[in-house]
C-alpha cells in the first residue's frame, strides 16, 4: 500500500521538526518514500538546496545563505557551497527537507539544587521581563568570568520549557560544549537534552535541550523558542556572518535569542548603547570577590637554552608555595619545546601540554583538574569557559599579537573561580608592555567598580 505524508509524520517527525536536513543525508527508506509521495506533501517541505535565479546566475546556498560563486563548480557539473562545507558537502543537486517546529510536553522543571545569588536572580528575572512584557527577542548579557552566567541561565530555560519550548544553547567553542552538557543535564533531569558538536557522533534523538556548537545550527530552522549563544565574542562566531546568519534561522520569529559574553564583541556593545539590545549586566562575580588584576612581570622568555631567571624564579616561587598553575603560550609551535624545557627545569614536577589538535586533550585537561598534574602548559584553547579550583595563571609573551584584549581578559578570569578558593595570582609576563595588555587591565578595573568594589 502507498504511504501517505501522515505515515511518514507518524514515523518520522522526530528527526524532521524544526530542521534543515539534505534529503541524500536522511535514512533511505525515510528519502525513498519522501520522493514517491512528493507531490502530495503539505507540511514537510522540500526544496533545491542552492537556488538558481535562473537571470544572472546569482546561486544562493539555501543552507547557509551564502552566495555560491560560478567557480564553485564539479566536473559533474554541479555547483557547491564552500562555506559551509564540514557540514556535508550541499552541491545544486541536493535538496533540502524541513518540517514546521513542533512542541514538547510541558512543564519540566529546574532540578538544580544550588541557590542563585540575588544579582542571578534579578538578571535572569530581568530577561524574561523584557522578553514577555516589552517583546525585546535579542538581548545580551555581559558577565564577568566566574559571575555564575551558566547557573543564571536555568531559570530563564525553565520557563520556556514549563511552556513546552524548545531551547538552544550553543556556543562557537567545543571545550565549553563539553562542559556546559553535564551541567545542563543536572540541571534538568527530567528533561532530554542532547550535545553535538564535530567531535562527537551521538545520534540525535529530538532532544528539547540541544547543546552544540555555533555550526550545528546549520541543521535547524526556526527550531527554538529559546537560543543561548554563549561566547558571542570567541572565534569562529565572531568574525563569520555565515554563523550570525545559522543563529537568527535557527530560532523561531517568535523566540527569544540570548548572547553571553565575558568580554562581549564592539558591535554589540554599540547596539546595546543605542537601546537597540537589552543589555544585562553581572559584574560581581558569584562568591562577591573581585576578578585577579594581573601582575606584569616583563623580561626576556629564554636566556640562552634556559628560561630567563627571572621566569624561572617565577616558577620557583609558585613551585615553593605548591601552587598548580597553567602557563598560556601564544603559539602552538613552541608549547611542546617550552613544556619540556620546563620538564627538565623540574624533573620532579609532573607537567603536561594541551592545544586544540591534541587527541587526548579531554583526558589531559582532566588530570590537571584532578590534580595529577601540577602544571598545565596550554595555547589559548583553555583561555575560556574552563574551570580549575584554585590555580594560579602565568601568560609567557604577553605581548604576543595572537593575544587580544579579550583573550587577554578572558586568561585572567581561570583565577579564583571557586567559592573556597576566591583567590589566586596572575602573571602577565611579557617583554613589552603593550597597548592590548593596558587595555586588559583597564577592563578588569572597570569590571570590578561595575561590581560595586
Ligand atoms: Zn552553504
Amino acid at each position: 500500500m502507498e504511504r501517505t505524508e501522515a505515515d511518514i509524520l507518524a514515523e518520522w517527525a522526530w528527526l524532521l521538526t524544526g530542521r534543515q536536513l539534505l534529503l541524500s543525508s536522511l535514512p533511505v527508506e525515510l528519502a525513498a518514500d519522501l520522493k514517491a509521495t512528493r507531490a502530495s506533501l503539505h507540511q514537510i517541505q522540500i526544496q533545491p538546496a542552492i537556488s538558481d535565479d535562473g537571470v544572472n546566475s546569482s546561486r544562493i546556498c539555501q543552507r547557509c545563505q551564502s552566495p555560491v560563486p560560478n567557480v564553485n563548480r564539479l566536473p559533474s557539473g554541479q555547483y557547491y557551497c564552500a562555506s559551509c562545507l564540514t557540514m556535508g558537502r550541499v552541491t545544486s543537486r541536493d535538496e533540502l527537507v524541513h518540517l514546521p517546529a513542533m512542541t514538547y510536553a510541558k512543564g519540566n522543571t529546574l532540578t538544580w539544587q544550588g541557590e542563585l545569588t540575588s544579582a542571578q536572580c534579578r538578571v535572569s528575572n530581568h530577561i524574561l521581563q523584557q522578553f514577555h512584557r516589552h517583546n525585546r527577542h535579542q538581548q545580551l548579557l555581559w558577565a564577568v568570568t566566574g559571575a555564575g552566567k551558566t547557573e543564571m541561565t536555568f531559570p530563564v530555560i525553565a520557563d520556556f520549557l514549563q511552556q513546552g519550548q524548545r531551547i538552544g544553547f550553543v556556543s562557537p567553542r567545543v571545550d565549553v560544549c563539553n562542559e556546559l552538557f553535564p551541567r545542563v543535564e543536572q540541571a534538568f533531569k527530567n528533561t532530554p537534552v542532547g550535545l553535538f558538536h564535530g567531535q562527537i557522533h551521538e545520534a540525535y534523538r529530538n532532544e528539547q535541550i540541544v547543546i552544540g556548537t555555533t555550526h550545528q545550527l546549520l541543521r535547524y530552522d526556526k527550531a527554538f523558542d529559546l537560543l543561548i549563544v554563549d561566547e558571542v565574542d570567541a572565534f569562529p562566531y565572531v568574525n563569520d556572518a555565515m554563523l550570525q546568519r545559522a543563529v537568527e534561522r535557527a530560532v523561531k520569529p517568535t523566540g527569544l535569542t540570548l548572547f553571553l559574553s565575558a568580554t562581549p564583541p564592539r558591535v554589540l556593545l554599540r547596539a546595546a548603547k543605542s537601546d537597540q539590545l537589552p543589555l544585562h549586566y553581572l559584574a560581581r562575580r558569584f562568591h562577591g570577590r573581585e576578578l585577579p588584576l594581573p601582575r606584569i612581570e616583563l623580561g626576556d622568555l629564554m636566556h640562552g637554552r634556559h628560561f630567563a631567571p627571572k621566569l624561572q624564579r617565577i616558577f620557583d616561587r609558585l613551585l615553593q608555595s605548591s601552587r598548580r598553575f597553567l602557563v598560556f603560550v601564544p603559539q602552538i609551535a613552541v608549547l611542546e619545546q617550552l613544556g619540556q624545557l620546563f620538564e627538565q627545569s623540574y624533573p620532579q614536577v609532573v607537567v603536561t601540554t594541551v592545544h586544540a589538535a591534541d587527541s587526548k586533550r579531554l583526558e589531559k585537561v582532566q588530570r590537571f583538574r584532578d590534580g595529577e598534574a601540577q602544571v598545565l602548559f596550554t595555547t589559548t584553547i583553555l583561555e575560556r569557559g574552563v574551570t580549575f579550583a584554585d590555580i594560579d595563571v602565568v601568560v609567557l609573551s604577553a605581548d604576543h599579537r595572537n593575544y587580544s584584549v579579550a583573550s587577554l581578559v578572558q586568561v585572567a578570569g581561570r583565577v579564583g573561580r571557586a567559592r573556597e578558593f576566591p583567590n589566586g595570582q596572575v602573571i602577565f609576563y611579557s617583554r613589552y608592555y603593550t597597548n592590548k595588555i593596558r587595555l586588559a587591565r583597564q577592563m578588569i578595573r572597570h569590571l570590578n567598580r561595575e561590581g560595586g568594589f
